[in-house]
């Protein structure tokens, strides 16, 4: 039999309803492949029993006729879900050993629709992070190396443990988080597709938070049609977040292969930054002739907010941050450090529990939200966040479809090399997604070429809100003609 662990999803999934072989095959395949790939330390859970169980159980439904749009389909879950009865810690030791008692209604969704649990997967802590480097339980190697190099890459962040568990083929598919660029920042640097879907589009009840008003569920996959897949079962209306909107589901599938023919794509002048690498700059303009060749027309617009939009992220993010991890307070669940008072365990408990970043998150967030200064910093970037908006409106008003850029400033760089000294180094990775989130549009990143030292590159296209399908149907083009990336296997 074939290597089950190279099909795609929806070879996997195809290859399940003709019987060719069984999900407990295909799950046990995938836990091999986990217990070789230890050194990517992709995953901080892994789950073998529960997984066989669910696949076994997708058998018999398959068996049945009904096994559903993912059935006996392995998957591997950003640790920010709350997984019930499963360890549940967003990579902080606050949360030290909680177990939720319940279901995120995302992950509620992928089980619905027939899904397996292989493992709970590594992400910066709290989701604060551009590289899976603040994660307590340390770093994500990128399966991807510099040619004829050992250096360990980062594998961006902060879902670094998703992308790198889909890119080395450790999981069909994988849920991530973005508030401003987590999962389409870590799919450029592996080669990868990754979709942030429209703010509303997926519920984020059961999700521990970040900046809520940022904060989007998406999946990571290895082709486009695979992403689109799982984009409909992660997808809804879910009355248990206010925030998300109740519109039908479309089968997101069915946009892959639909002619892009007319489309107009919008090439923001913007975007084009000063020092830029000729190779971006190259990989660019090739996406945008790929698109023209299959039809679209390629039209320079302009959002002339941009450069706002990552001093204004970097205030509403980590203000919203400061108030949504207020609750961590040692009380209800996760570490508690004994104090004189009930104020001095606290203080403990939070000094303790959270990691350098985070606190640099509270410290902002708090401060910028503070009496003297709302006015001059969280309710300006709010002003902000307002205009950048308006300059994505004011683009799709002139018949703009979807807007093409690159999805990252770089290639991947290696652990420790970024952020020590200065952390806007890191900050600046955000440079051409953070836009995306602050106007609460869907983006996808899809790989487009490699840089001169052999690393996957990956480019954005951003959407109308609510039109993921353009998305999928224009990322498909770039799949077609930039094929598939697969880095060689060096871990196992
Ligand atoms: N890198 C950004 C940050 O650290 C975005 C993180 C994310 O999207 N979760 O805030």
């Amino acid at each position: 039999m074939t290597d089950l662990t190279s099909l795609t999803l929806a070879e996997a999934r195809d290859g399940l309803a003709a019987r060719s072989f069984t999900s407990s095959e295909l799950t046990n395949a995938y836990i091999t492949a986990i217990e070789a790939a230890r050194a990517l330390n992709a995953f901080v859970l892994e789950t073998p029993d529960l997984a066989r169980t669910m696949a076994r159980e997708a058998d018999v439904r398959i068996a049945r006729g009904e096994g559903g749009p993912l059935g006996g389909i392995p998957l591997g879950i950003k640790d920010l879900f709350a997984t019930k009865d499963v360890r549940t810690t967003a990579c902080s030791k606050i949360l030290g050993n909680f177990v939720p008692s319940y279901e995120s209604t995302v992950t509620s969704q992928l089980w619905r629709d027939g899904a397996v649990l292989l493992g709970k997967l590594n992400n910066d802590e709290f989701a604060m992070g551009s590289s899976n480097e603040t994660s307590c339980f340390g770093p994500v190697v990128n399966p991807w190396r510099r040619d004829g190099s050992h250096t360990s890459l980062v594998p961006g962040g902060s879902s670094g443990g998703s992308a790198s568990a889909v890119a080395a083929r450790l999981c069909l598919g994988a849920t991530g988080t973005d508030t401003g660029g987590s999962i389409r920042q870590p799919a450029g640097f592996t080669g990868i597709v990754g979709m942030k879907p429209t703010y509303g589009r997926c519920s984020r009840w059961g999700i521990v938070a970040f900046a809520s008003s940022l904060d989007q569920a998406g999946p990571f996959a290895r082709t486009v049609r695979d992403t689109s897949i799982l984009m409909r079962s992660m997808a809804g209306h879910d009355p248990k977040d206010t925030t998300s909107v109740d519109r039908a589901v479309p089968d997101f599938e069915a946009a892959i292969g639909k002619s892009v023919r007319g489309m107009k794509i919008g090439i923001p002048k913007e975007y084009r930054l000063d020092g830029m690498p000729d190779e971006i700059e190259k990989l660019w303009s090739q996406g945008a002739d790929w698109l023209k060749a299959a039809g679209a027309e390629l039209v320079e617009v302009s959002l002339p907010h941009t450069k706002y939009a990552l001093p204004a992220y970097y205030i509403v993010a980590p203000a919203e941050a400061s108030s949504n991890l207020a609750r961590y307070d040692g009380v209800r669940y996760g570490l508690r450090v004994p104090g004189r008072n009930i104020i001095d365990m606290y203080e403990k408990t939070r000094a303790e529990g959270f990691g350098v970043e985070v606190r640099r998150r509270i410290m902002i967030g708090t401060y910028v939200l503070s009496a003297g200064y709302y006015d001059a910093y969280y309710l300006r970037a709010q002003k902000v966040r307002t205009l950048i908006k308006k300059d994505f409106e004011d683009c799709f008003a002139r018949g703009v479809h979807a807007i093409l850029t690159p999805a990252t400033p770089s290639a991947a760089f290696g652990i420790g090399e970024k952020g020590g000294a200065d952390p806007v180094e890191m900050y600046l990775n955000d440079i051409f997604t953070v836009t995306v989130n602050m106007a609460g549009l869907p983006g996808i990143a899809v790989p487009a070429g490699r840089d001169v030292q052999g690393l996957p590159l990956g480019l954005q296209l951003i959407g109308r809100p609510f039109d993921e399908q353009t998305l999928f149907s224009l990322a498909e083009v770039i799949e077609q003609a930039a094929g598939r990336f697969t880095p060689p296997k060096w871990w196992a």
